[in-house]
């Protein structure tokens, strides 16, 4: 066989080749029948993972990743890592994959860009999102062991996969923060704690000398202050039942996350939630005071946040929160974004007025108490003057059947 022979430079380019053409199978092959050193590199300091990567090709990726690939290696003539490759490929799941086999996030190329900034750069905003809200599994199993002295961890080992899950999530509105805390399992029962580690989360992120990381820190502050909201709220639920002056509090609900969220959305009727400026007042606040007690003042991402927020006509907190953690994006779809969570692509809307739309019919429930009020108003007209009888479809029996719920709701809840 003439393959037999072929010396290990002909190899490494037909390696090379292989993956120029995305040919998985032929890469298979190859590999699987030769002793190939899979750590070689072409003329610009490429690894094949690398080159992989910069093709976007997840599943040649998978594969040099399970044939022992070094995720980190990295000899590229201008410090690209196989994680700058993939951003820039605009493959957030190869992102991912490259991320769960270790790849470092905070590695520079030769021009001091990260790869969530080579993606912002480029527009691939949901790599900059992946990337930037990925936490290693190993960041919390410190939290799991008693360490020094304790004699419990800080974080029951039972909560591990619920925490983990509440910390990497994407959408950091703070409604879809507290929804998230919500569906955690177990969280909502351990606020001290989780508010405990958060903190102490967001102190290792800004120790870690060169691998200092500025945009979790943030973001685990920011969720260490949603959590300590939700304990402020659930107190003053708890002393409500006790103080007959509270319990005219307008309002009416005695779950402390669904309370909080109310507060988050509530605005005064000039604040109009169809316009790009809306900011509701209480969200507002909360998340201008959640800036502001930052500890970490130097850090680039308090400066240029506090920035923004002081300037004339500024974007609402919330906006500019997540662009800190998440990236800038250059246009927001205001028509399709979820009114209560901010979640984008939000594609179901209020069957009756039509004018604002929902991830889900969670998020319409929540959304209800303040809607109910304005659905009417803005109902168009053409819809309210048609004469053909109006076909409900089961969504829509649903969704009235909740409303009707949840009015029922807040009639019997002391
Ligand atoms: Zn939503
Ligand atoms: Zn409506």
């Amino acid at each position: 066989m003439a393959t037999a022979t072929m010396s290990e430079i002909e190899l490494q380019k037909e390696i090379f080749d292989k993956i120029s053409n995305n040919d998985t199978i032929g890469l298979k092959t190859l590999l699987s029948s030769f002793k190939v050193k899979i750590q070689c590199v072409d003329e610009h300091g490429m690894s094949p993972l690398q080159y992989a990567c910069f093709k976007g090709n997840k599943e040649i990726a998978q594969m040099l990743l399970d044939q022992g690939a070094d995720v980190n290696f990295c000899q590229h003539e201008h410090a690209y890592t196989a994680l700058h490759f993939g951003a820039l490929s605009g493959d957030a799941d190869l992102c991912n994959l490259l991320m769960s086999h270790g790849a470092k996030i905070t590695s520079k190329n030769s021009v001091g860009r990260t790869a969530a900034q080579m993606a912002a750069f480029v527009g691939n905003h949901s790599c900059v999102s992946v990337i930037n809200n990925y936490i290693p599994i190993a960041d919390i199993d410190y939290y799991i062991k008693p360490q020094g002295l304790r004699t419990e961890p800080m974080l029951p080992p039972h909560l591990a996969d619920s925490f983990h899950k509440f910390i990497m999530q994407v959408n950091v509105h703070p409604v879809r923060i507290a929804m998230t805390l919500q569906k955690c399992l177990g969280l909502v029962d351990n606020l001290e704690k989780i508010h405990k580690v958060l903190e102490s989360m967001r102190q290792r992120e800004m120790t870690r000398g060169a691998d200092t990381n500025e945009v979790m820190a943030f973001k685990y502050h920011y969720l260490s202050c949603v959590v300590q909201e939700v304990i402020k709220c659930q107190k003053l639920l708890e002393a409500r039942k006790n103080d007959n002056n509270l319990q005219n509090d307008k309002i009416k609900t005695t779950d402390p996350i669904e309370f909080f969220i109310r507060k988050l959305l509530k605005h005064n009727s000039k604040n109009d939630i169809k316009t790009l400026n809306f900011k509701p007042e209480y969200q507002e606040l909360f998340l201008r005071e959640t800036v502001r007690e930052f500890p970490f003042r130097e850090s680039t991402i308090f400066r240029q946040m506090v920035a923004t927020l002081a300037g004339t006509d500024p974007p609402s907190a919330s906006s500019v929160v997540s662009a800190a953690i998440n990236g800038q994006r250059a246009f927001v779809e205001l028509s399709q974004m979820c009114v209560t969570c901010g979640e984008d692509k939000a594609n179901k809307k209020c069957s009756k007025c039509k004018a604002v739309q929902y991830c889900d019919r969670e998020c319409q429930r929540l959304h209800w108490f303040l809607h109910k009020k304005e659905c009417t108003r803005l109902e168009q007209p053409s819809i309210v003057q048609t004469n053909n009888t109006k076909i409900i479809d089961a969504d829509d029996k649903i969704k009235i059947a909740d409303a009707i719920k949840h009015e029922i709701d807040n009639l019997t809840i002391k």
